[in-house]
């Protein structure tokens, strides 16, 4: 199988909700980029990237569609079902830019399960289950309102939910009071800062969580900053925004700096990176939230095979974007249960096949 071209759509997912909020920042809407791979065969491999709008991580929407458009016409020849020489040759044709390889990578894997006939989760070794755990959201609010998101979602079927916070130290801990309070036993909440304290703030968080049956995720900016805070927290800790490559694992885990991390696959540059970090964590004994920055209905499908294919007791939970948004890009995503957890595509590849409807137009084609 041989690349004949690729092609490229920009679509804008709208909250349902209205709004995604954490720290100091909040969005109505993000914008994803959809790849499309297109082969000698007439087959067609699809990969998303969407970065979490502009100001989350050193990723945005033009910065992957440029990049992409970049690399495009390296690509034209190469065998996609090569994910690993696919995946080197990125890195060698464009320094850096991990999240705009990402699409491209999981557009290779997608061929590679087509022509191989299998889920994209068998190519990854295997699924231990048809099922992967989620954890809903419980954007930025006011205290009340998050408890009664979080009374909303339970009745939806969630048991894992993620408190946005680090937005100013009084506020967040009156937030996580009224949320602990509200909980019924046998729920699990992450208290995610996403960066938001300064150290001296979230040394301060740490001493009240103590007291609290939640975890931590990403109390400061720097890796050095959480260090300190970690070593005054008896509860579990989450590292997402500093684990951005296989090094920051290994030292997170020589320093005891976390108990999970949060693996997002496009910081990874893909499946392909992000399949070796998850491998990496299993060997050092860390579990991970598996997850992106965000997407619709073909990022959340990879998500779902990666999580579906890492060991149990190491996948701790993951996120089903798609069921965030007000649009559909795709159809054969992951269906969100009622028992909290959302399915595993189980056709050939990632499963997806492309709502070109909501996709429009291409914004570049390169043949
Ligand atoms: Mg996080």
């Amino acid at each position: 199988m041989l690349i004949t071209g690729l092609r490229a759509y920009a679509v804008q997912l709208p909250l349902t909700e209205g709004s995604y909020s954490w720290n100091t920042q909040s969005f109505a809407a993000f914008e994803s980029t959809v790849v499309v791979i297109e082969t000698d065969e007439g087959i067609e491999g699809y990969g998303e990237i969407c970065p979490l709008g502009p100001s989350y991580a050193p990723a945005f929407a033009d910065g992957a569609r440029t990049a992409m458009r970049t690399m495009a016409p390296d690509l034209i020849g190469m065998d996609p079902t090569k994910t690993d020489v696919m995946a080197f040759h990125l890195d060698a044709i464009l320094k850096g830019h991990p999240y705009a390889k990402s699409a491209i990578d999981a557009a290779c894997w997608d061929l590679a399960g087509k022509a191989a006939g299998v889920p994209v989760s068998t190519l990854l070794g295997g699924a231990f289950r048809d099922s992967v755990r989620l954890f809903r959201v419980i954007t930025r609010q006011d205290p009340q309102a998050m408890v009664d998101n979080m009374i909303e979602y339970r009745e939806q079927g969630f048991t894992h939910f993620q408190a946005k916070v680090g937005e100013r130290l009084d506020t967040d801990l009156e937030r996580l009071d009224a949320l602990v309070e509200s909980m019924d036993g046998t729920e699990v909440i992450c208290a995610d800062a996403n960066t938001g304290w300064r150290q001296h703030e979230a040394i301060q968080v740490a001493a009240a969580m103590n007291h609290m049956p939640i975890t931590m995720e990403q109390p400061c900016l720097t890796y050095d900053e959480c260090l300190p805070v970690r070593r005054n927290l008896l509860r579990p800790m989450i590292l997402d925004e500093v684990m951005d490559s296989t090094t920051a694992i290994r030292r997170g885990a020589a320093d005891g700096a976390m108990d999970y991390i949060n693996l997002k696959i496009s910081r990874f540059g893909g499946l392909s990176g992000a399949r070796r970090a998850r491998d990496l964590c299993v060997d050092l004994g860390i579990v991970m939230t598996i997850e992106d920055t965000w997407g619709g209905e073909i990022a959340t499908a990879a998500i779902a095979h990666l999580a579906a294919s890492t060991p149990d007791g190491f996948h701790h939970q993951s996120s089903a974007f798609h069921s965030y948004h007000t649009v559909s890009i795709a159809d054969g995503a992951p269906e969100v249960q009622t028992d909290g957890t959302m399915t595993v595509p189980t056709g050939p590849g990632l499963g997806v096949e492309p709502n070109w409807g909501a996709l429009g137009e291409p914004i570049w084609e390169v043949r």
